[in-house]
């Protein structure tokens, strides 16, 4: 295993064993579900939003240390962008959990998605670090349903 490799994990690790932002959110503007039924992990995502932006978003969930890193990132990452920064950056994240795409210095939020760069070579896992992303994008389009990765445009 590389050095960045075991640093990545410890990072994973630590977000697993003490997520951010892992709370209910009684007045959140928007909250939607998810389940990954491959893996047993189930999340809720809850955002506040003012006018288009985002400002505050927590989670709540049981599940694998990577969906619950992936969702305790996920807050760290989104709480102050827009709308459509948050889809820009659900597109870049996914392109490289899925092995499409590396993070650049454009966008240095995706520095700390860099923790999911060995999540590409596990394809059932890509859908433990996508599931939070997916309820996020339900959560923001309103939609009422429970989100699950196998009925998710992957
Ligand atoms: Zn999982």
């Amino acid at each position: 295993m590389s050095e960045l490799r075991a640093l990545y994990q410890e990072v994973l690790l630590d977000h697993s064993k003490h997520p951010h932002n892992f709370r209910a959110m009684p007045d959140a503007s928007r909250s939607a579900q998810g389940y990954n039924p491959l893996c047993g992990d189930k999340v809720t995502l809850y955002v506040k939003l003012e006018g288009d932006r985002i400002v505050d978003v927590s989670f709540q969930g049981t599940g694998c240390a990577i969906s619950t890193a992936s969702a305790s990132i996920l807050t760290q990452v989104l709480k102050g962008k827009t709308r459509e920064e948050a889809e820009a950056l659900f597109t870049r994240f996914h392109d490289f959990v899925t092995g499409h795409g590396q993070p650049d210095g454009k966008a240095p939020e995706l520095g700390k998605l860099a923790v999911f760069s060995g999540v590409a070579e596990f394809p059932v896992r890509v859908k433990c670090a996508t599931l939070a992303w997916h309820t996020l994008r339900s959560a923001l389009s309103g939609s009422e349903e429970v989100v699950t990765t196998e009925s998710a445009v992957e």
